[in-house]
């Protein structure tokens, strides 16, 4: 996935080398296709056929794989390669809000006290670009969950308190996958409600902050549920965006 900017959304300690590698390369392209759906969850992630793929070596694929079980999105397969992840589940997607609106809340209560100018033009940034993308297009949506990450992210640096700030950061890349399988709408709703959030931000106001992160998360969660749900029904079109 690109970021607009590393040093507000810095990659997890230790987990890739500085610069532009092999290795990290292969890692973007799985992600990707693992986040467009082009590696279907539960499918099998053949080492080889990935390699011929990309005309690269078979150990930067491996590397990026091993790399992506860490992240929770691939699993290893003993002597056959790797599986993506599967769906997330009812149970699983209710434990994760849990954890989410126990913590992001908190989070942005202490971010709207500790952001720094920087962080808070970041802020003003996304505000932009997410009103640009609320029209209901595969790419439009893509963008808008680029940018939701990136909210959600400053969010968690923002608080300056790194076990938050890394608890937050490791849930999200499965959420990302969840959206982009069943996000058909517009997210106009989810949009209105970051809105409030950097409004708080902006303003330095912590109560405001966490009472508009946390319906946030509430109402996410009924969508992405409603989502799920529909999806499990084999209806389609009519899901409401995650956010
Ligand atoms: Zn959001």
């Amino acid at each position: 996935m690109n970021t607009p900017d590393d040093t507000l959304w810095p990659r997890k300690t230790g987990r890739r080398p500085p610069g532009p590698t092999m290795v990290e390369w292969a890692y973007d392209q799985i992600l990707s296709m693992l986040m467009a759906m082009q590696i279907a969850p539960g499918a099998r992630i053949g080492i080889d056929a990935l390699a011929r793929r990309f005309d690269i070596s078979q150990t930067p694929i491996r590397e990026a794989l091993s790399q992506l079980e860490v992240e929770g999105l691939v699993s290893k397969i003993p002597n056959a390669g790797y599986r993506a992840s599967p769906q997330m589940t009812r149970k699983e997607l209710d434990d994760l809000y849990a954890l989410r609106l126990l913590i992001e809340p908190g989070a942005a209560a202490l971010a709207a006290e500790r952001m720094t100018e920087e962080q808070l033009a970041a802020l003003s940034e996304i505000q932009d670009e997410m009103g640009q993308v609320q029209t209901g297009t595969g790419i439009a949506y893509a963008r808008f969950a680029e940018a939701d990450a990136m909210l959600h992210h400053l969010v968690a640096l923002g608080s300056d308190n790194r076990p938050i700030a890394e608890t937050i950061e490791r849930l999200h890349t499965h959420l990302h996958i969840f959206r982009f399988l069943y996000a058909t709408n517009a997210p106009q709703e989810a949009a209105e409600e970051h809105s409030r959030i950097i409004a708080a931000l902006l303003a330095r106001d912590p109560e405001a902050a966490r009472s508009a992160m946390y319906d946030h998360l509430e109402r996410s969660l009924v969508r992405t549920v409603r989502a799920s749900e529909a999806n499990e029904a084999g209806q389609d079109g009519d899901a409401a965006a995650g956010g």
